[in-house]
C-alpha cells in the first residue's frame, strides 16, 4: 500500500496552512496493521515543514514521528528536493542538523543519514547556494552534502537514472516543470513527481511547482489515477505557477481527479467555493490519502 499525506498544502507565503510538502509512506500490510511504514520519502521539507512535521506527528495513525516529545527524524528515510525554493528545502537544515547531534552516533562521530534524492543539478545547487553556509562546519572539520545525507543523484535523459523504487514495488520518477525560465524552457532546474505501482500499474501525477503546461503533462495526467496539482487562486500576467482559471479550462475528466495544493490563505473566502464541482478539491493537510491499497 502507498499512502501521501501533505504536511501543508499552502503557498510558500500561506500562514494559515504549512508549506506544500508531502509524507510519502509505503507498507506491506497498511496503516493500523502496522506501527510504521516500511519506507518514507518527504517530497520537499520547506521553512514550515518542521512545525508541519510536529503538528503531523501528534495525531493518530502517526505517533511513529515522534520520539519522547520532538520529532523521530529518522523516522524519514528518504527526502526528494523538487527545487531550491525555501518553501521545499527550507527545514532541510533542521533535519541534517537534528540527525547529526541527537540521532546521530556520538561515539563513532556519525551522523543519522537520510537518503537525499534530486537531479545532480539541483543537489549541487542546494549544497552550494543553500545548505553549505549552516552545514559545512562541525566541531573540528569541514563537512559535505554527504555527511549528512546518502546521495541518490537521479538523470532525467538517462531512463535508466531517472527512478527509484519503494518496497521494490513503486516506482517514482521526476519529470522537469515550467517553474521558472531564465531564457527558455526548463533552464531553471525544478521538477514533478510520478509514481507507479509496479503490481497493478496505476499511477499518480504530482506537478510540482510548476506553470499551468497540460500540452507537456497531460498523457501522464490522463493515465493517472489521482493527480495533484499546483494552484495559484489569483490572475497575474506571467505567473510562475498553474492559475485557477488555466486549470478550469483542463478536460472534465482530468479535473474530477484533480486535487489542487500550493494554494493561498483566501482559499475559502468564497470566490473558490465551486472548487469540489470542478476538481477532486483542494487538498486537505495532514489527510492520509490512499494512493495504491
Ligand atoms: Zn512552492
Ligand atoms: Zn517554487
Amino acid at each position: 500500500m502507498l499512502t501521501w499525506t501533505f504536511l501543508g498544502v499552502g503557498s510558500a507565503f500561506a500562514k494559515r496552512n504549512f508549506q506544500s510538502n508531502v509524507l510519502v509512506e509505503a507498507w506491506s500490510q497498511g496503516p493500523g496493521r502496522q506501527e510504521a511504514p516500511d519506507d518514507t520519502l518527504l517530497i520537499d521539507f520547506g521553512t514550515t515543514g518542521p512545525l508541519a512535521l510536529y503538528a503531523l506527528m501528534q495525531r493518530p495513525g502517526f505517533e511513529y514521528l515522534r520520539t519522547g516529545g520532538a520529532i523521530n527524524y529518522p523516522a524519514i528515510r528518504r527526502v526528494l528536493v523538487t527545487h531550491q525554493h525555501a518553501d521545499h528545502i527550507g527545514g532541510l537544515e533542521e533535519m541534517a542538523l537534528v540527525n547529526a547531534y541527537t540521532f546521530g552516533d556520538r561515539r563513532r562521530g556519525r551522523p543519522f543519514k537520510p537518503q537525499i534524492i534530486s537531479s545532480i543539478s539541483i543537489l549541487m545547487n542546494l549544497w552550494d547556494h543553500s545548505l553549505k553556509g549552516g552545514l559545512n562546519a562541525m566541531a573540528g572539520r569541514y563537512v559535505l552534502l554527504q555527511d549528512y545525507f546518502f546521495i541518490l543523484a537521479l538523470n532525467l535523459s538517462e531512463p535508466d537514472r531517472n527512478h527509484f523504487t519503494m518496497l521494490k514495488r513503486y516506482d517514482v520518477s521526476l519529470f522537469p516543470t515550467d517553474h521558472i525560465q531564465i531564457e527558455r524552457k526548463y533552464d531553471w532546474p525544478s521538477y514533478g513527481v510520478r509514481i507507479v505501482d509496479g503490481q497493478t500499474g496505476r499511477s499518480l501525477f504530482f506537478s510540482g511547482d510548476s506553470r499551468f503546461d497540460y500540452p507537456a503533462y497531460a498523457t501522464m495526467m490522463e493515465q493517472a489515477d489521482v493527480c495533484f496539482h499546483d494552484v495559484q487562486l489569483f490572475d497575474q500576467p506571467n505567473p510562475v505557477h498553474a492559475l485557477l482559471t488555466e486549470l478550469r479550462t483542463l478536460p472534465r475528466e482530468v479535473r474530477a481527479k484533480t486535487w489542487l495544493y500550493h494554494y493561498g490563505d483566501n482559499w475559502d473566502s468564497g470566490p473558490f467555493d465551486d472548487v469540489p464541482q470542478h476538481f477532486a478539491g483542494f487538498a486537505e493537510p495532514a489527510r492520509r490519502y490512499t494512493i495504491f491499497e
